[in-house]
This record gives structure tokens, C-alpha cells and sequence, in this order.
């Protein structure tokens, strides 16, 4: 035995709290290198929301796609300063591998900035790209391209830092946060134009866009919820199509890429314990991985390492739930809500609540249980995401009704994160290096494993 092989095997052991002490060492067997990673994230994608999606999709002894991937292990989310994390100090876990505070993004809790795994491709010449079905500058993207102290402050920051950054290819919604907002700024879309990209807002022009740097907004906001898209008469692309785009842009580049895909909007549809639009969005992100994951294996050097930033609000699938009315349901509760709200934000119309629920959700309610529900609709307070209450209640009512398993309301109204659990989550892996993905990981693992394969120390 070598000397260094000794000593390989002896820091394997001794750092164990890090998975890629694993066989990989004892063996001394080489790991196999990729040339590009796709980095897959399912915000608020619990193991809950994985079997509401598989059991409404394909019955209980069908399979998700990201289920079939060859390697799996299992990851806690803790945050530094709390068991339950935000999806700040979530993505800065998955992106950095360090541990922050929650509400902070790309940097340490004493406020010092840390490059992510992106930088390290970056540095090491490759392409890079973020995708995301919420703004480009939520949180997740933002861990991967950014550094701010507070994630609510200043969300045009984070998008002149992805300038700066020269991130390749940012495709989601967000495009206020692009716009000029006072007399001396720049208007942050022009800015990217001047620099090369290419800017597209919509399915079409997405589909025919060319160039090396690639901008797609295609909402002012997040991205609609799949199951609106229809209603809404929507021309955004689907999560796929975002990354069949991304693969072809970041491919041309010899030296290959890192791509970093957010399914985010199953966090948003478990927030409002919205059971039909968990399902949708945890489809659509399964959907997208099976695109990577087939892209991946014509390729034949490429990783693509598939998990989640933490759980939302305890799904779960219990005897009773009604699966046959919950799939009947037509549109978002956040689309139910828009329907009621008034400018305030409260709602004042007790028929066109009972009417709404009726239409979209089968729902009949007597005039005391409607006078309930708005009373608590109009006069309990989140202690996060204010604007999105009577969505969040909708949600829970429907969820109630048809015996979803879902984190009461009076949880998620004590919560600081708005209802995210500290469950761990799942990881699949697969390609050159998923063998390193094995066992119960921590969240900061998975970026450390993934520059550990790459050769990039974090
Ligand atoms: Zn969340």
C-alpha cells in the first residue's frame, strides 16, 4: 500500500462526518469526474409531497421518475440558528455548504460572504445557469448567484449581483425586480442586453432563442402555477422546456457546465396546504428531471443530483383522504383567492366566496361556516407572507374537508417560516460520481460532495 493511499484512507476516516469517507476510499477507486452537473431542487419537496404525487399520478405501486435514479439518500435541513429552515438559509446550505441563519443568503451568520458551487464552475471555466419556476432572485437562485443579509430587502440587488456574476443562462419570472425604481438606476433588463444576453418572455421566443447568454423572465412575478396555466391563457414555458433551453445554451460551451433547477412552486402549493397543486408542481419538477436524467445518459459525463431545500407543512396521505375530489379541483387556491380578495386584501363578499369555492373546489358551505371562515380570513395575521393568507386558508379549508394530512392552521400562523417543517427530504442521484451520494446526509454535505467530485474543496 502507497503512503498516500494510507493517509487517503486514514483523512476518510477521520472526517467522517462528511458521506465521501465512504467505500470510495477504502477502495482507493478513483471517482469519476463529470464534465457538467444539473443540480435539481424541489422547494419545500418532503417526502409527503412525493407520494401525494405519485399515488394521484400513478397509483400506489407506480413510481415517480426521479424514484428510479440509482443512488438515494436522505438529508436533514436544519438551518445555524434554527431545526426549522427557511429556503434562504436552505439554498445557502445546498449552494454554499455552509450553514447560515434563516433570511440570510450567501454568506455566514457574522454576515461574511462565501462563494457558492457555481462560483467554483465558474472560476474553473465552466458555463452556468439557474432556472426556477419562482423569481430568479428568490431565494434558492439567489444562494447560488448572490450575497445579501436579509432576503426580503433588496431583491434588485440580488438581480444587479446576477449581472455582475455573468450567470449564462437565468431563466424564470421576476421581471419587476429587473425594473428601474428610482431616477438614478438602470433598467436592469436593458443592462443585461448591453452585455451580451439574449432576452426572451415567453414559451415561443424561448424556443427560438440563440447566443451564449441567455435572460428569460416570463412573469412579473413568480411563474403561474401549472394547474392555472390554462385558465390564465398563460404563454409561459413549462419547467422542461426551461430546461431543454438551459442544456442547449450551456452545452455549447467544450469545457462543460453547472445548472441549477428549482421546481419552487411545490413550496408555494404546500403552503397553502394545496393539496391538487402539490401534486401538479411536484409532476412538473419529476417531469424536468427525467428530461435531465435522459439528456445526461446520451451524454455519458454528466451528474445530476436531485433533492430538496426542506418540507412544507407536513404533507402527508392519510386512510381518508379524498383522492377523487382533490383531483377534481380546477385551479390554485392562490387563484381562488385572487378571484375574493378585495384591495385590502380581506373579502367582503360572502356569495362570491360560497360561489367560488362551489365552482372550483365542490365545496358547499352553510352561511355560518362561510361567516367563519371569512372572519378568520380577515382577521388573523401570518407572521410571513401576509399577502398570501386567504390563499393559505383556502388551501386549508379545501385540505380539511377532504382529509389531506396537513400542519393545522394555528401551526403555520406561529410559524416564522410560514409552515416549513424540519423532516428531512430525499436526494437521487445519477451519473459520473452519484455513487457518493449514499446514506443520511446533512444539507451542507450535498454541495461538499459534489466539489469534492469535481475537485473543487468548499
Ligand atoms: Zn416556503
Amino acid at each position: 500500500m502507497k503512503k498516500n493511499t494510507i493517509c487517503f484512507l486514514l483523512c476518510g476516516l477521520l472526517i467522517g462526518e462528511y458521506s465521501f469517507t465512504s467505500s470510495v476510499f477504502a477502495q482507493t477507486k478513483e471517482i469519476s469526474k463529470p464534465k457538467n452537473v444539473i443540480y435539481m431542487i424541489g422547494d419545500g419537496m418532503g417526502f409527503g409531497q412525493m407520494e401525494i404525487a405519485r399515488l394521484f399520478e400513478h397509483g400506489k405501486s407506480g413510481k415517480l421518475f426521479m424514484e428510479t435514479l440509482p443512488n438515494v439518500a436522505y438529508v436533514h435541513t436544519d438551518s445555524a440558528n434554527q431545526f426549522v429552515t427557511d429556503s434562504a438559509a436552505g439554498g445557502t446550505a445546498l449552494a454554499t455548504g455552509f450553514k447560515t441563519n434563516n433570511e440570510m443568503i450567501g454568506m455566514k451568520p457574522n454576515k461574511q460572504e462565501i462563494d457558492s458551487i457555481l462560483d467554483k464552475f465558474k472560476n474553473d471555466g465552466k458555463k452556468t445557469g439557474i432556472i426556477t419556476t419562482s423569481s430568479v432572485t428568490d431565494a434558492t437562485p439567489a444562494a447560488f448567484t448572490a450575497s445579501v443579509s436579509d432576503r426580503w430587502a433588496n431583491q434588485r440587488d440580488i438581480a444587479s449581483q446576477q449581472l455582475k456574476n455573468q450567470v449564462d443562462v437565468l431563466l424564470g419570472g421576476g421581471a419587476n425586480k429587473f425594473k428601474k425604481t428610482a431616477p438614478d438606476e438602470k433598467d436592469l433588463i436593458t443592462e443585461f442586453q448591453k452585455n451580451g444576453y439574449t432576452f426572451v418572455t415567453n414559451k415561443e421566443e424561448l424556443a427560438t432563442a440563440k447566443g451564449e447568454k441567455l435572460l428569460g423572465l416570463f412573469n412579473q412575478s413568480h411563474m403561474n402555477f401549472k394547474i392555472d396555466r390554462d385558465e390564465k391563457k398563460s404563454k409561459e414555458p413549462s419547467l422542461t422546456e426551461m430546461t431543454e433551453k438551459g442544456l442547449e445554451i450551456l452545452a455549447q460551451n467544450p469545457n462543460g457546465f453547472f445548472l441549477m433547477v428549482e421546481g419552487a412552486r411545490i413550496d408555494h402549493a404546500s403552503h397553502s396546504a394545496d393539496i391538487t397543486s402539490i401534486w401538479k408542481e411536484t409532476i412538473e419538477f419529476d417531469q424536468a428531471v427525467q428530461y435531465a436524467v435522459e439528456w445526461a445518459k446520451k451524454k455519458q459525463d454528466t451528474l445530476v443530483v436531485v433533492t430538496a431545500d426542506h418540507e412544507t407543512m407536513g404533507i402527508s396521505e392519510p386512510e381518508p383522504i379524498n383522492i377523487k375530489a382533490l383531483k377534481n379541483i380546477s385551479v390554485s387556491s392562490s387563484y381562488m383567492a385572487d378571484l375574493v380578495k378585495t384591495k385590502d386584501k380581506k373579502i367582503e363578499d360572502i356569495r362570491k366566496m360560497k360561489e367560488v369555492l362551489q365552482r372550483y373546489a365542490h365545496l358547499q358551505l352553510n352561511n355560518q361556516a362561510i361567516t367563519d371562515f371569512i372572519n378568520t380570513c380577515n382577521h388573523e395575521n401570518e407572521m410571513v407572507y401576509q399577502e398570501s393568507h386567504i390563499a393559505w386558508e383556502i388551501g386549508s379549508l379545501i385540505a380539511a374537508h377532504n382529509h389531506a394530512g396537513v400542519s393545522s392552521n394555528e401551526n403555520r400562523l406561529l410559524s416564522s417560516t410560514g409552515g416549513h417543517t424540519g423532516n428531512p427530504v430525499p436526494l437521487f442521484a445519477f451519473g459520473d460520481g452519484s455513487e457518493e451520494f449514499e446514506g443520511v446526509l446533512n444539507n451542507v454535505d450535498v454541495p461538499r460532495i459534489i466539489g469534492k467530485i469535481m475537485g473543487y474543496p468548499l
